[in-house]
């Protein structure tokens, strides 16, 4: 066991809650005004300009503004930046091709405003952990003669050691709908699992293959959707069978559907991170899907709506990395993940960027080198060298090697496991 300092959220519910309620309503509903007030400047400027401002540009423009007063200055700021998140996600959601995605919206409720989280920062809050208190600034419009802050006193989970925590990054007032609890982000010193060993592995995140994972040694493996797929052309055709009557059958068709799912990621997941304990790996780097996807540039987007009649969103890959994150902590791997531009064009073995894809049937090839290699594995490597740029340790000459024939897991569903393609029952 290593020592090792990670950042925990802990959820803390409010005893004092009808003394604070009050204030903190009325911070909640002053965050959904002041993110109102930016959502309406993105409006304003996007008509002007054709630009959305960034982050740092809407702070400049608002700072002034008489509503960026009613909370503490870094409080107002974070309203800014989770608006200007909620932008750059929508812009990631439409560059994957995801049709559905919607811009950020108004947080109103007719003449109503919800009340949105409010997240304090160093200078904006107090915590006494001894005494199980904080105490949370107001903004300068909400401040009276008696009473700038909030003191709240709070209850954690019996589970959580509040004297184990070295400092609390930030504070988070959060409405449940019922009652406003905190949310502490404290660095806490925990004991990690002795990493498996310094080798790193690339995942590449796709439709045909779900998992593509490139190994240091140069060995590639695929984990392609062959029973998920079936999965849901089975249920979707059930699913449709269904009239209105049958609405409770429908549901329950769904939600079989949804467990299925579920319980596909769970496995595949557990089985990556047992395959990179076996090969000595200590860091994992994966495809960020938030980020830019070279297919943009050529024109050539991954389409999820047209090819992907399986459903499968961005959503299905954030959660599965979730998975993956959490379940590779626990044996002392670190999940990184990197931006995939340029991982789909470049060459694995020379590193070099192509303009277009030259990829057929599935192949990466490279008249540079004359490098032969499955698409999706020649991207799970480019990603794995974002994190150890050194070249794979078979000398370099992959082209008749695993790159090229990586090899294919299917889920065997007698079994429930993942099997190479030759013993899989499926
Ligand atoms: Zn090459």
């Amino acid at each position: 066991m290593a020592k090792e300092t990670v950042n925990r959220t802990y959820v803390a519910s409010i005893r004092n809650q009808r003394q604070v309620r009050d204030d903190l309503d009325a911070l909640g509903f002053s965050a959904s005004k002041l993110w109102n007030v930016g959502r309406w400047v993105c409006d304003r400027v996007w008509s002007e300009i054709g630009h959305i401002p960034r982050h740092n540009e809407l702070t400049t423009y608002l700072k002034t503004h008489e509503r960026y007063d009613d909370l503490h200055s870094q409080s107002s700021q974070r309203v800014l930046q989770e608006l200007a998140e909620a932008f750059t996600g929508w812009y990631g959601k439409r560059r994957n091709g995801d049709t559905r995605a919607r811009p950020p919206g108004y947080r109103k409720h007719g003449d109503d405003h919800p009340r949105s989280t409010v997240t304090f920062k160093a200078a904006g809050f107090k915590v006494d952990t001894k005494n199980g208190r904080v105490r949370l600034s107001k903004g300068e419009n909400h401040k009276s003669c008696w009473t700038d802050f909030i003191l709240c006193e709070i209850q954690t989970q019996p589970d959580v050691d509040l004297s184990t925590v070295e400092s609390v990054q930030q504070v988070r007032a959060v409405w449940t709908g019922e009652a406003w609890t905190l949310h502490l982000v404290c660095r806490v010193a925990i004991d990690v699992p002795e990493s498996p060993g310094k080798k790193t592995a690339g995942i590449d995140l796709g439709i045909v293959n779900f998992a593509a994972i490139a190994f240091e040694d140069g060995h590639g493996e695929l984990y392609p959707l062959n029973c998920l797929k079936q999965d849901d052309y089975y249920f979707s055709k059930r699913i449709a069978r269904c009239d209105d009557s049958d609405s409770e059958r429908a549901r329950r068709l769904n939600q079989t559907k949804s467990a299925r799912r579920t319980h596909y990621f769970h496995t595949l997941s557990n089985h990556l991170v047992e395959r990179c304990v076996e090969d000595g790996v200590g860091t994992i780097a994966i495809g960020d899907l938030g980020g830019i996807r070279d297919d943009d540039e050529t024109g050539d987007a991954k389409d999820w709506g047209r090819h992907g009649n399986l459903d499968l969103h961005s959503w299905a890959f954030d959660r599965f990395t979730w998975m993956l994150e959490y379940k590779a902590e626990a044996e002392g791997i670190t999940v990184t993940r990197v931006s995939e531009r340029d991982t789909s064009k470049s060459c694995s073995c020379c590193g070099r960027v192509r303009k277009a894809n030259r990829v057929e049937r599935g192949l990466y090839t490279c008249d540079e080198c004359g490098l032969v290699a499955n698409a999706d594995v020649n991207g799970a490597e480019n990603i794995r060298r974002k994190v150890s740029p050194s070249l794979a340790t078979d000398g370099g000459d992959r082209s008749n090697g695993w790159l090229a024939q990586p090899s294919a897991y299917l889920f065997d569903t007698e079994s429930g496991r993942f099997a190479p393609r030759d013993q899989a029952t499926s």
